[in-house]
């Protein structure tokens, strides 16, 4: 049985059901201050790393001021969220340009609005760099294999093998921008520690290789994301990733470089809950013991990440703790496609009615912004974001 309290304590849990009593569902509430822990916890585990929120991961305008008053960087993905960020007064130097895949078009924009800080990943997105941002320091992601191991894996379609980095820094010197360091990202809400020493030991190779052929002294290692949010799948506390990480660069680096961390789910995973109605309980004939259950989000508002039952997500409700039967989770839209979970067989009580609500904990990140404009009409889902007494909207208006 899923506990409630393991994934958010009573305090926090009655603070959310009274701050969040009137709104309609389906809804996630954000809570600022479990972010603001989040990432006060993630500095002081690795109080020597620069951290570049990923903001893909809740681009929240109250998530996006907060963390800058915090004093994080932002690794920015595409023009759109570049305006965002900017738009609040952030300055350029404080962004990366972390997208491999980009138009030369974007790349000329984001120089022109200051960004001095680029991926790649290839040869011709380097040429783009080199000819629309000049002089800029580009860093070269490695690829890293981690599909087993990754709830949410990001390999193959990033990076490049390590031979090719090589060549891409040399290239990236010859063509007069700054070969700044090497990133990798070991696929997010990565399980195996073990994950970060290969790519780690991949990194230094090339830092070695390259000063000493090439004459090409790297700066800087972006560890990427992959800290755990907390779901089904158990995983170990931030701590620990971050001795077992900091050990590798020891042992690998003499002098540990510049480290830069880009996390977007350890960040606001674990701070969001997503409230959601029951539309419809039924079952498949007549001596079926799985129920369905119907919800008023699904796969297209705000669970995309139940893909494949990709990620297992606490659910809980108001009738826990008595009898309970094997459900399956579906969506409310006329796509087969919505469905959360069937094989992982999650269980509800018996007991349970249409128009009760169910929680999704630990519902932060890749949710809201993942949902679709309006399948089937359904509009997207509302985030709400809020501290000890207020709530405010994604665009930071104060709606209570
Ligand atoms: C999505 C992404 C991140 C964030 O990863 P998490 O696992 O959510 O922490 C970091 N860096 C890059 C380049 C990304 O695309």
């Amino acid at each position: 049985m899923i506990r409630r309290e393991d994934f958010v304590p009573d305090e926090d849990w009655e603070h959310f059901r009274e701050i969040s009593k009137d709104f309609p569902t389906p809804n996630i509430f954000v809570n600022m201050t479990a972010v603001e822990k989040a990432y006060r916890q993630l500095i002081k585990t690795f109080p020597y790393a620069d951290v570049y929120y990923a903001v893909k991961a809740n681009p929240g305008i109250p998530v996006l001021k907060l963390l800058d008053k915090l004093g994080s960087n932002f690794d920015i993905a595409s023009r759109y969220e570049l305006d965002t960020v900017l738009s609040l007064g952030i300055s350029p130097e404080r962004l990366s340009y972390g997208n491999t895949i980009k138009k030369a078009v974007d790349v000329a924009y984001f120089y022109q609005k200051g960004v001095r800080m680029f991926a790649t990943d290839s040869k011709e997105d380097l040429k783009n760099i080199a000819k629309n941002a000049p002089g800029s320091r580009v860093y070269v992601r490695v690829l890293i294999e981690n599909s087993s191991t990754a709830d949410w894996p990001l390999s193959r379609k990033f990076g490049c093998h390590p031979d090719m980095a090589y060549n891409l820094l040399v290239l990236a010197k010859e063509k007069g921008l700054i070969p700044y360091g090497i990133s990798f990202h070991v696929g997010s809400q990565q399980r195996d520690i073990g994950q970060w020493n290969d790519a780690i030991a991949k990194t230094k190779y090339l830092f070695q290789s390259l000063e000493e052929e090439e004459d090409i002294k790297l700066e800087m290692i972006n560890m990427g994301g992959g800290f755990p949010a907390h779901y089904l799948q158990p995983t170990n506390e931030l701590s620990e990733y971050a001795s077992e990480i900091t050990r590798y660069l020891e042992d690998d680096f003499e002098e540990i470089p510049r480290i830069i961390l880009e996390p977007g789910r350890s960040l606001t995973g674990d701070s969001g809950i997503l409230t959601s109605e029951i539309v419809l309980i039924s079952r498949k004939n007549n001596t079926s013991l799985a129920r369905w259950v119907y919800l008023d989000c699904g796969k297209f508002n705000g669970l995309i990440e139940t893909l494949d039952e990709s990620i297992k997500y606490p659910v809980v409700t108001d009738k826990d703790g008595g009898k309970d039967g094997e459900v399956i989770l579906a969506g409310p839209t006329c796509d087969s496609a919505d469905i959360m979970y069937e094989d992982a067989k999650y269980k509800l009580p018996l007991d349970l009615k249409s128009g009760e609500k169910i929680y999704w904990l630990s519902t932060g990140a890749y949710t809201s912004s993942y949902a679709s404009v309006g399948f089937n009409g359904f509009p997207p889902i509302k985030t709400y974001y809020y501290d000890e007494q207020n709530v405010y909207d994604d665009k930071d208006n104060k709606v209570k």
